[in-house]
C-alpha cells in the first residue's frame, strides 16, 4: 500500500511559516496585500475565491474580493486591473479564471503587471520560468514540486511523465521537473500508447480532469503518483484523475484528492504574495532611500 501524501498538512506547515514571516513584515509596517478579481456568478469560482480570502486571513495577509458583473467589459476590467497595479497596499492581484467568454484572457493576464502577477501566469513570469530565473513560480505546478519533495525522493535523474499540457499546469510542471533534472515526458489526448508511456514514470504527475481516467495498469510499482485532477464522480463526489484504491496498491507515494494538491496550490499563492510583498517594500525602501 502506496504511503498517502497529505497535501493538507504540508500546507498547514507552510502556511505557519507564512504567518510567522508576516507577523515579523508587520512589525516593520508591511502587511501582505492580495487582491482577488471575480467576473461572474461561476459557483466554483466562487468557492475557490472564498478559500483564498480565508487563506489570507489565516495567515495575516489584507485581502480584498472585487466581484464584476458577468457582462463586465473588456475595457473595465482593465481599468480595474490598471488601479490595482498602482496601489502601494496591494502586492498580489489574481483573476480567477474561468472569465465570461466575451472577455480576452490573455489580455487580461497580460495587464496585470509582472510584479504582482502571484498567479505566475504572464508571459513575462512564464519565460522565467523557462529560463529558470523566476520570482514566482505557478501555484498548482510549484504546490507539486513540494509534495515530490515531501518524499525524499530525488527527481534529478528519474524519469517524470506529466500527462496533460495546459499553461498553467501541465507545461510549467513539466519545465519544473526538467529545472530539477528530472528526464521528462509530457502526454496529451494525441498521445500514442499512453499506458506504455505512463508505467516507464517514477514520477507520474496526473492533470487531465477526468475521473478514473489513471488506472494501476498505467502505473509502475513504487512510483511517486501526483493527482492535479479534481472531478466529481458518478455519485457527485469530489475525486481526482486517479483510481485511488487500485493505484495505491501499487504505487509507493499517492496524493489523495481533496486533501493533496489542491491545499497547496493555495499555500503556494500565499507563498508567492508574500515573496511580491518583500519586493515591493524593498523597492519602495529603495526609492525613499530607507534602509
Ligand atoms: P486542461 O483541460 O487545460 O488540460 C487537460 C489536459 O489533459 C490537456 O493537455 C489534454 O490534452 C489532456 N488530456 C485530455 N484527454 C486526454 C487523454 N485521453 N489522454 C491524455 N491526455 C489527455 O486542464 P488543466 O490543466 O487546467 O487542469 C487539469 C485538471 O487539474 C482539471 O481537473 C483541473 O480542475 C485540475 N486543476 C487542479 C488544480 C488544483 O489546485 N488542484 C489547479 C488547476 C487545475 P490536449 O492538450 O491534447 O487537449
Amino acid at each position: 500500500m502506496a504511503n498517502i501524501i497529505s497535501g493538507t498538512e504540508l500546507a498547514s506547515v507552510i502556511k505557519k511559516d507564512i504567518k510567522q514571516e508576516t507577523d515579523r513584515l508587520s512589525k516593520c509596517g508591511v502587511t501582505p496585500g492580495l487582491a482577488v478579481i471575480i467576473v461572474g456568478d461561476d459557483p466554483a469560482s466562487k468557492i475557490y475565491v472564498n478559500n483564498k480570502k480565508k487563506a489570507c486571513e489565516a495567515v495575516g495577509f489584507y485581502s480584498e474580493e472585487i466581484a464584476l458583473p458577468a457582462d463586465t467589459t473588456q475595457k473595465d476590467l482593465l481599468a480595474v486591473i490598471d488601479k490595482l497595479n498602482k496601489r502601494f497596499d496591494i502586492d498580489g492581484i489574481l483573476v480567477q479564471l474561468p472569465l465570461p467568454s466575451h472577455l480576452n484572457e490573455k489580455a487580461v493576464i497580460g495587464a496585470i503587471s509582472p510584479k504582482k502577477d502571484v498567479d505566475c501566469f504572464s508571459p513575462f513570469n512564464v519565460g522565467r520560468v523557462m529560463i529558470g530565473d523566476y520570482r514566482f513560480l505557478p501555484c498548482t505546478p510549484a504546490g507539486v514540486m513540494e509534495l515530490i519533495k515531501s518524499t525524499g525522493i530525488e527527481i534529478s535523474g528519474k524519469n517524470c511523465v506529466v500527462i496533460g499540457r495546459s499553461n498553467i499546469v501541465g507545461k510549467p510542471m513539466a519545465m519544473m521537473l526538467l529545472n530539477e533534472s528530472g528526464t521528462v515526458t509530457i502526454c496529451h489526448s494525441k498521445t500514442e500508447n499512453l499506458a506504455q508511456v505512463t508505467s516507464q514514470a517514477d514520477i507520474l504527475v496526473c492533470a487531465v480532469g477526468k475521473a478514473n481516467f489513471v488506472t494501476a495498469d498505467m502505473v509502475k510499482e513504487g512510483a511517486v503518483v501526483i493527482d492535479v485532477g479534481i472531478n466529481r464522480n458518478e455519485d457527485g463526489k469530489l475525486c481526482g484523475d486517479v483510481d485511488f484504491e487500485a493505484v495505491a496498491e501499487k504505487a509507493g507515494y499517492i496524493t489523495p484528492v481533496p486533501g493533496g494538491v489542491g491545499p497547496m496550490t493555495i499555500a503556494m499563492l500565499m507563498k508567492n504574495t508574500l515573496t511580491a510583498a518583500k519586493l515591493n517594500a524593498s523597492a519602495a525602501m529603495k526609492k525613499t532611500g530607507k534602509k
